[in-house]
């Protein structure tokens, strides 16, 4: 393998991406990707802890990822792109660093608690999501990877697999595996089009990359700027204002941005007016986003899934025989 350092990141197929992927972590990876060896995975796996009981809706996503990752210029000449269950050393991986967290810490950690309260099986827990964070560490450590671009909701999960990866090396006197960094985006948060603290593919609350154009207006039409800016001349409110996060996300010009601010704070610009300068903004941003989606070959995408799991496949078994190696389990024989 290159000296180059080492990229791995993923998402959930369980929808479309959205334009919180697109300012938290998709932009970074499409310049990481000319500077270091990428590994992009789609975590099948993952998505099926909370949706276990619909396995179709994770199915049918992962040729959606995918196209979505190429519609953002993610190039797989590139970069390795990968489906996170078809590579087995990553569940014997799992299952060796369950033994090295305890229960109490993944109950503790903010990102598993904040998204137990979002979803449905709050009061019975499965053992399978409480541990998916010791599976997030078994991808990032299979491919020695020392960056991880993603938003903000993951920096616990990155501390995490740090915290597993130091008991490891320590405990089995090894250097075998490798502690990670976030990369964060400009926008490590975008807040979803309904104004709660994050667009979410599971609040159904983000403006998806594979939005019509119809469907963006709509939808920047319905979102909230300030409750009380009933008339254009009354002076409106900068924070909580959903258009203004999204033009601070998007909108280039921020000197011409803080005028716009200014403005509204003394009252005189209307939220029509904000609104279609978001809409012209997103529309200049998607358009090509959705010509190359729409232009995408199937087949091509089953290819490219299919060459990236052999690859990723490649580099998980030669760390899985170095951790099993490090723990004394290479009995040399089968
Ligand atoms: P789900 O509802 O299934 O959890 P999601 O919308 O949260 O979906 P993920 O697949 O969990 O998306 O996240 C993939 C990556 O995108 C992660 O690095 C995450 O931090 C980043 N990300 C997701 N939503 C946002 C957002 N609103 N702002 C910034 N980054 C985001
Ligand atoms: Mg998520």
């Amino acid at each position: 393998m290159s000296s180059k350092k080492i990229v791995l990141t993923g998402d959930r197929p369980t929808g479309h991406l959205h334009l919180g992927h697109y300012v938290g972590s998709l932009k970074n990876r499409v310049l990481l990707q000319d500077k270091y060896d990428c590994f992009f995975m789609i975590a099948d796996t993952q998505a099926l802890s909370d949706n276990f009981d619909n396995p179709q809706k994770v199915v049918c996503n992962i040729e959606e990822v995918c196209k979505d990752y190429l519609a953002a210029g993610i190039d797989p000449c590139k970069c390795v792109i990968f489906v996170q269950s078809l590579i087995p050393e990553l569940f014997e991986l799992t299952i060796y660093y369950m033994n090295l967290i305890s229960v109490a810490r993944l109950e503790r950690n903010p990102t598993v608690k904040s998204e137990l309260q979002q979803k449905a099986f709050s009061n019975a827990i499965t053992a399978g999501f409480l541990c998916y964070p010791v599976s997030q560490a078994a991808d990032i450590t299979a491919f020695k990877a020392s960056l991880v671009p993603v938003g903000e909701d993951q920096l616990p999960l990155i501390e995490a697999s740090n915290e597993i990866v130091r008991r490891f090396n320590r405990i089995y006197d090894s250097n075998v595996l490798v502690e990670s960094q976030a990369i964060l985006g400009k926008t490590q948060r975008l807040i979803g089009i309904d104004g709660k603290a994050k667009a979410c593919k599971s609040l159904g609350n983000a403006i998806f990359l594979s939005d019509s154009s119809d469907v963006v207006e709509q939808k920047i039409r319905k979102m909230y700027t300030d409750p009380e800016h009933i008339k254009v001349s009354s002076p409106g409110k900068i924070e909580g204002n959903v258009v203004f996060s999204y033009l601070d996300a998007f909108f280039e010009d921020k000197e011409e941005l803080e005028s716009l601010k200014k403005k509204y704070r003394q009252g005189g610009l209307g939220d029509s007016v904000l609104k279609s300068l978001l809409n012209d903004t997103l529309q200049n941003l998607l358009n090509p986003i959705r010509e190359k989606r729409e232009s995408i070959d199937k087949s091509f995408v089953k290819d490219i899934l299919s060459s990236g799991s052999k690859k990723a496949g490649e580099v998980a078994k030669e760390t899985l025989r170095e951790v099993r190696s490090a723990m004394g389990l290479n009995y040399g024989y089968v």
